[in-house]
């Protein structure tokens, strides 16, 4: 079987060929690759052809493809039941590693991707403060909840401009948007909206608008506006959650947000997400308190024990350290590449996660990201793909490297750009 046989086929019964969109390949054009196995760094297409894979399926497979211990713990959980609708002990012992490896969780409540979890501690925040306004960032992506589809005008506050059709004004008319890293815009913004503010949701690091790091004081800005005027923090770990740091990005910024999502990693490939936070917070969900939440899914056996596995490798000693270190590695070759081919590029890392910008630095914001070289980065990504190296077919997504990534696949992808920058 061939990709575009492939392609062609899809095309004609799922809508663009793709049951998500960034998958089609419409930023950088060409055919998407069809895979058909994958293992450690690699992955393999319908063709046969072999890839070192930088997406990991945009995020959980830090621990590599097809890891033995959680295969095998998949293989074990389905062999012994595919769902229940009711409590396990796996799901209990998720929660307790959860609670224990992310600071601020004091309560978790498992649903089955990152989507749910947003879209439940934006109404949990809504439900806890009596509150409506939600202000989120320029660029940063919650999943596809109604209420989060929100961009601004080139930076400019907007409230109530949907970025998808389908979403009525009148949803996101609580929904504020301000600029990434814009200390003085969010000060500004809640001198004067402060008291009818639910929640701020960020990514701590900005995963989905390529790279962006938070600038220092970013972070704690966010903190100190939210606890004056009794708005909750609710940091978005979806991405950043066992890549930026074991305890995520609040462990290594140090900062308590009030609510925390997660996935991606915690279901170790599987779908998993999760929301977390204060336990009187947390309490006002179903059955508990007012705030209505459920999911026939949520905690399914076979994801749980995909997820457990994974954190437990993720958690051994030294894991995050190596791989934020062939994380560095793979940037600082790429920086030195495009030097000697004279391409003007930056790239940075933190953790496992990374960004290449076909810019002279990397960004600070959204205007920042749209002034990168477009043409430049889907030219380098058709011939890395050549090369046999799998980037994420867009200029503005982040990449991922796996602790199955080694010097070898480091030295093979930094030969391939020496002949990709050179195109
Ligand atoms: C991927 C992602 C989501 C959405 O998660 P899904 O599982 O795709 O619904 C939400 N927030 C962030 C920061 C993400 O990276």
């Amino acid at each position: 079987m061939k990709n575009d046989e492939l392609f062609a086929r899809a095309r004609k019964l799922i809508p663009g060929g793709v049951n998500s969109p960034v998958r089609a390949f419409g930023a950088v054009g060409g055919t998407p690759v069809f895979f058909a196995r994958a293992a450690g760094a690699h992955l393999w297409d319908v063709e046969g052809k072999r890839y070192v894979d930088y997406v990991g399926s945009w995020g959980p497979m830090v621990a590599g493809h097809s890891h033995p211990a959680v295969v095998a713990a998949v293989q074990a959980a389905a062999a012994n039941a595919l769902s229940y609708g009711a409590p396990t002990q796996a799901e209990v012992e998720l929660a307790e590693t959860l609670c224990r490896l992310v600071p601020s969780l004091e309560s978790v409540r498992l649903v089955s991707s990152g989507t749910e979890a947003t879209m439940t501690a934006i109404r949990l925040a809504r439900g806890f403060t009596g509150r409506s306004t939600i202000v989120k960032f320029e660029g940063c992506y919650h999943g596809h909840a109604d209420a989060l589809l929100v961009k601004a005008g080139s930076g400019a506050l907007t409230f109530g401009n949907p970025s998808s059709a389908g979403v009525p004004a009148e949803v996101v008319a609580h929904t504020a948007v301000l600029s990434y890293n814009d200390v003085a815009g969010v000060k500004a913004f809640f001198a004067k909206n402060g008291k009818s503010v639910a929640a701020i949701i960020v990514e701590p690091v900005a995963g989905n608008m390529n790279l962006v790091l938070p600038a220092s004081g970013f972070l704690e800005t966010l903190r100190e506006e939210c606890t004056r005027h009794g708005a909750l923090l609710i940091l978005d770990e979806v991405m950043t959650g066992f890549r930026v740091a074991l305890g995520g990005a609040q462990a290594r910024f140090g900062i308590k947000p009030d609510l925390t999502t997660l996935g991606k990693v915690i279901g170790g490939g599987l779908p998993v997400g999760a929301l977390g936070g204060r336990r009187e917070i947390m309490d006002k969900l179903a059955p508990l308190g007012p705030v209505y939440q459920a999911g026939t899914l949520s905690g399914n056996p076979v994801a749980v024990a995909a997820g457990l596995a994974t954190l437990r490798l993720v958690e051994q000693s030294g894991f995050q350290e190596r791989i934020e270190g062939t994380t560095r590695l793979l940037v600082e070759g790429l920086v030195a590449e495009a030097k000697k081919a004279g391409v003007a590029f930056s790239a940075q890392s933190i953790g496992s996660m990374f960004g290449v910008y076909f810019r002279t630095a990397p960004p600070k914001d959204f205007a920042e990201v749209m002034q990168c070289d477009k043409a430049r980065f889907n030219r380098f990504f058709h011939a890395m793909l050549e090369r046999g190296v799998y980037l994420a077919p867009s200029a503005y997504e982040a990449g991922f490297v796996s602790a199955a990534h080694g010097s070898a696949e480091i030295d093979a992808t930094l030969a391939a750009a020496r002949g990709a920058f050179a195109t």
